[in-house]
């Protein structure tokens, strides 16, 4: 069977035994030896140590991943002078795409109206914590030590301080050369614990959805299913819509083949809810079964994976409407232009984690005018919602990937047209698309 077969096979069955799990333990009548050897062994036990083990390993190789992949990309770009254009496309369609995810949330919810028949039965109240100020956050992309920023796993200090090595690496020369071969002979050993984690995943991901279905309150989605539903709903159009369409207008390739090759990385994305956990297997899809060339992938999704976050506005767009709707408080067009743009901002600004969509959609709520408790209102499905939106923020990293390499000639067609191009997780001693 193929990686991609297992990795989901393992999907459904993790689903399937939680939510069998789940609904055991919510029956009275179920022997207490029964009870203690899921909940305490199984769930508590051997299910969240291996999930937390995958997330782990996937986390320990990011860090690495970008840094090496970003320096090889930079440096085959270094000379070129095509790195300026690149960066400046890359943000220009991340952004623009948000600005469209948002603005088809709020049309659809206006049009839907989740919140109209929502009593406010509890008083909800949410602690939204304040925003630093814009210049702290720009001065803070700036690294002024690398180390420290790798510690912390600061993505754009990474990115930031990558990006100047790479350039510094092609104009210097023959030392340069050396450090670069370096660096490419690297990417391919880091690749090659990737593809580890990659044979690994069909565990990993049965146990993280295991643990997580047989513990989740199904229930609270029955409550809160219009909200839920219409987010549902924009989130899958915008992926199997907005993006296939962008696809194929703008570099005529077959989004089949793009959604058929994404089904591994959905199910990482799904199962961790973190497109930073899920950012090394991103990475090596695009570049290796998309035929993206390392120059361009190397800096378009580990940018994407921290900054680009379509899913996230989706979530932030229908729920600012549900919010207004369930309050009572008459939205106006300005206050739908600024949720386009606090949106788009706030998806920048959310971290690549699970639930932090959420957490900003206080700042989205606090421009819109309205009241920051209705997060209470929604927290109770948030997590399922979280687990779809990050397969479309990571979704959305590919796209446009593809769409930028495209426009560069960095994008090998026929390896993006090979159905079996490493598909399972390897092809031996390839080399990247287009090298
Ligand atoms: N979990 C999302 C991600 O990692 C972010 C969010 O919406 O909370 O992409």
């Amino acid at each position: 069977m193929s990686l991609t077969n297992r990795i989901l096979l393992a999907m459904v069955a993790g689903i399937a035994l939680g939510s069998l799990f789940n609904l055991l333990l919510h029956t009275s009548g179920v022997p207490q030896g029964f009870r203690v050897g899921v909940e305490d062994y199984l769930i508590g036990g051997l299910f969240d140590v291996v999930g937390r083990i995958f997330v782990a390993s996937l986390k320990l190789v990011v860090v690495p991943l970008v840094f090496v992949s970003l320096i090889c990309g930079s440096c085959s770009l270094g000379d070129s002078s095509r790195m300026g254009p690149i960066a400046v496309k890359t943000m220009g369609f991340y952004l623009v795409t948000t600005a469209i995810a948002v603005s088809v949330a709020l049309f659809f919810s206006v049009l839907i109206g989740p919140g109209n028949k929502v009593q406010l039965a509890v008083e909800a109240s949410y602690q939204a914590t304040s925003p630093p100020p814009l210049a702290d956050v720009l001065v803070d992309i700036f690294p002024s030590n690398p180390v420290r920023a790798m510690a912390e796993g600061k993505m754009l200090q990474i990115i930031v301080f990558a990006l100047l090595l790479g350039y510094a690496i092609s104009h210097a020369g023959e030392p340069g050369r050396r450090i670069a071969s370096f660096f490419r002979d690297l990417e391919v050993v880091v690749m090659k614990i990737v593809e580890v984690l990659m044979a690994l995943a069909p565990y990993g991901v049965f146990a993280l959805l295991a643990r997580l279905f047989s513990t989740m309150g199904i229930g609270a989605i029955m409550d809160l299913a219009a909200y839920f539903f219409t987010v549902l709903s924009v989130l899958v159009f915008h992926a199997l819509v907005v993006y296939t369409a962008m696809l194929k207008t703008l570099t005529g390739l077959s989004p089949r083949i793009l959604i058929d090759k994404m089904r591994p990385v959905w199910a990482f994305a799904f199962s961790t809810a973190s497109s930073g956990a899920t950012l090394p297997v991103t990475l090596r899809t695009v570049e290796r079964r998309l035929g993206v060339h390392n120059s361009v992938a190397g800096f378009t999704v580990p940018l994407g994976a921290t900054i680009n976050m379509d899913g996230t506005a989706i979530m932030q767009g229908v729920a600012t409407v549900f919010i207004s709707q369930v309050y009572g408080i008459e939205l106006s067009m300005t206050a739908y232009i600024t949720v386009i743009l606090t949106a788009t901002l706030a998806s920048i600004g959310t971290a690549a984690v699970p639930g932090v969509g959420l957490i900003t959609l206080a700042l989205v709520l606090e421009q819109a005018g309205l009241p920051v408790e209705g997060i209470a209102l929604i927290i109770g499905v948030d997590r399922l919602l979280d687990m779809v939106r990050t397969a479309v923020n990571v979704t959305g990293d590919a796209t446009v990937s593809l769409v930028v390499a495209s426009s560069e000639k960095q994008l090998d067609e026929q390896v993006y047209l090979d159905p079996r191009a490493d598909q399972n997780g390897a092809r031996e001693e390839q080399t990247p698309a287009g090298a």
